[in-house]
């Protein structure tokens, strides 16, 4: 079972793996983006650590939904509402319980990304965060490293796809040959998740 302080881990390993990553998230969203998406995850990201630090929650259903919360009101652009209606929605779905199973925040992480192609309104293939996060929570059937090693092919394979969501859609044709920022932090964050998972 995982109980908040699983959760509280999983939060600390994402801020710290955005603190590295930062540069090289901005960098990608350079060519087809607009060189932000680093650095606003890095302001929501530190700004989740304040916010459990100072209002602890106690269980991990209020940790998620504070996270979201969170995300949504510092990162802003198209990933911070997206990030935060992830969090927010797999959290609502915890409920209350002090402890989760793995199979419960599998099945909560699935509904937190079903919201996320509901509210982006993007397909698999349309070079987006889904690319890596569709994959990745696929393979938390098997294991949070399956599931981080799936997200992080998820994101490689966004090289070639042609942008159909968010800004880099404008480019057209343009987009093709580039990583795309969001399906990259996503592989971070659930590479998070496999650490903290241990
Ligand atoms: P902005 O594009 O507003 O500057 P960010 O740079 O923080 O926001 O995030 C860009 C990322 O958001 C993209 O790389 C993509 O993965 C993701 N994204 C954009 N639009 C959508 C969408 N409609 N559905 C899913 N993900 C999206
Ligand atoms: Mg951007
Ligand atoms: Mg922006």
């Amino acid at each position: 079972m995982r109980d908040t302080q699983f959760f509280r881990r999983w939060m600390a390993a994402a801020a710290d793996v955005v603190r590295r990553e930062a540069a090289r998230l901005t960098e990608l969203d350079s060519p087809i983006g607009d060189a932000d998406h680093g650095s606003n995850l890095l302001r929501g990201f530190t700004a989740v650590e304040s916010a459990l630090a100072s209002e602890p929650p106690a269980t991990p259903g209020a940790l998620l939904q504070l996270t979201g919360r969170t995300l949504i009101s510092t990162v802003g652009g198209a990933s911070g509402p997206l990030y935060g209606t992830l969090f927010r929605r797999a959290g609502k779905e915890l409920g209350e319980a002090a402890e989760v199973s793995d199979e419960q925040l599998r099945a909560a992480l699935q509904v937190g990304v079903d919201a996320v192609a509901q509210l982006g309104g993007a397909a698999p293939g349309d070079k987006t965060m889904l690319d890596a996060l569709l994959p990745g929570v696929a393979a938390l059937a098997t294991s949070y490293r399956a599931a981080a090693d799936a997200a992080e092919q998820g994101a490689l394979a966004t090289v070639p796809m042609q942008a159909r969501k968010g800004r880099a859609s404008y480019l057209g044709e343009r987009s093709i040959g580039h990583q795309d920022p969001g399906a990259t932090s996503s592989a971070l964050l659930l590479g998070a998740l496999a650490d903290a998972a241990g």
